[in-house]
């Protein structure tokens, strides 16, 4: 069939995406669904900034793409082999396929995936097809998801099937922002309900960060961003303090108002010098936790002496850490009792046609989440 969807071909055009346009709204060709794999009609489908280092060289991949990685939408179609699965189902597409297998798997660590890993790095779906072509070019997927599309040919272990009475924007932000942000506080940090929290840089993960130290019980949640729009947002999502990241001072605010430093520290704004001060912006004994992705290479110097004599723990979080089979209906569960408020993430609904300007708010900073609707 044919479907129109959002290609990226080369990386790091230059700014402004409004004008540059890295971004093509194409019709391409997508192949029916293989063994174990599912035609899903996308309804919702959500801009994060992993989309965006793709777009701008950061996480290099093999071009050209179909973009997009957080969504939702409805079965439409069953390849051989998917049994647990109908037609006009609703689905949560999930970033990591994962296999079932694997020895990351068996130990439940479904995040770790070592095949899931492999065919996201090389743009296939689980099993290694590729179901997407222009005009005879074969076309990668995104993370096994390529979501900026009308439909999409997934793997059935890229998708979480969900109630049919939660809106599809809503839905979509379960696939990324919220097991990412709230996965690394309840899962990766498993907060302790009285303790206190950091969170540094407040996109869609940062703030779910907040919402999940909110649900989780921390007494205390300071807020880190350069943005005072982003500071007032994490305020009304239940932060009790806030820090302008900008001043030379920050690492010290954040250690007065936490009474000698946070009992965790969460890095969500993908820089070693926020990692820095995260780690310092913990007490003795604290717990560094980072889903924050620098470009390659990216190194953080560590004072050993400190890790030791002070035992701290640095802690990396790849989608929050989450069971997405188990997290996602629980998350949700929480949403819909109201303790865990995704939707005030929401910036904007869009069109697909408006997704290069999108991205340029995301990169200034003028957007949480923005949600392309279909
Ligand atoms: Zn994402
Ligand atoms: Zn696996």
């Amino acid at each position: 069939m044919q479907v129109k969807a959002a290609i990226l071909r080369k990386t790091n055009t230059p700014r402004p995406y409004a004008i540059s346009k890295p971004l093509a709204i194409d019709e391409i060709d997508l192949d029916p669904p293989g063994a174990g794999e599912v035609l899903v009609r996308i309804r919702a489908a959500g801009l994060c900034h992993s989309d965006l280092s793709v777009i701008n060289g950061d996480r290099p991949r093999p071009m050209p793409m179909a973009l997009g990685h957080e969504a939702a939408g409805t079965v439409e179609a069953l390849g051989e082999g998917v049994v647990d699965l109908e037609p006009g189902d609703h689905v949560v597409m999930v970033f990591m396929p994962s296999c079932g297998h694997c020895l990351p798997c068996a130990e439940g660590r479904p995040a770790l995936c070592e095949p899931g890993a492999a065919a996201n790095g090389a743009g296939t779906l689980l099993g290694g097809a590729r179901r997407l072509n222009y005009r005879g070019e074969a076309v990668h997927h995104h993370l096994g998801v390529s979501a900026f599309a009308e439909h999409a040919v997934v793997s059935r272990h890229s998708l979480v099937k969900i109630d049919r009475d939660l809106p599809f924007v809503e839905a979509a932000l379960f696939g990324c922002a919220v097991l990412t942000g709230v996965g690394a506080v309840v899962n990766t940090a498993a907060l302790k309900a009285g303790s206190t929290a950091v969170v540094i840089g407040l996109g869609g993960v940062g703030l779910a960060a907040v919402l999940g130290a909110r649900a989780a019980g921390a007494s205390k949640i300071v807020a880190v961003d350069l943005s005072s729009e982003k500071l007032a947002l994490a305020r009304e999502l239940g932060a009790t303090a806030v820090v302008n990241g900008g001043d030379e001072d920050a690492v010290e605010q954040v250690r007065a108002i936490t009474s000698g430093g946070a009992d965790y520290a969460f890095e969500m704004a993908g820089s070693v010098r926020a990692l820095e001060n995260a780690f310092k912006m913990t007490r003795r004994g604290g717990t560094t936790v980072t889903a924050g992705l620098p470009p390659p290479g990216a190194a953080l110097p560590v004072n050993v002496v400190q890790l030791v004599a002070e035992e701290r723990t640095l802690k990396g979080s790849y989608i929050g850490t989450c069971v997405p089979l188990r997290d996602i209906p629980r998350f949700i569960a929480l949403y819909r009792d109201g303790r865990l408020p995704v939707n005030r993430l929401l910036s904007a609904r869009l069109k697909l046609e408006d997704i290069n300007e999108a991205f340029d708010r995301l990169h200034d900073g003028s957007a949480v989440r923005q949600v392309i609707e279909f």
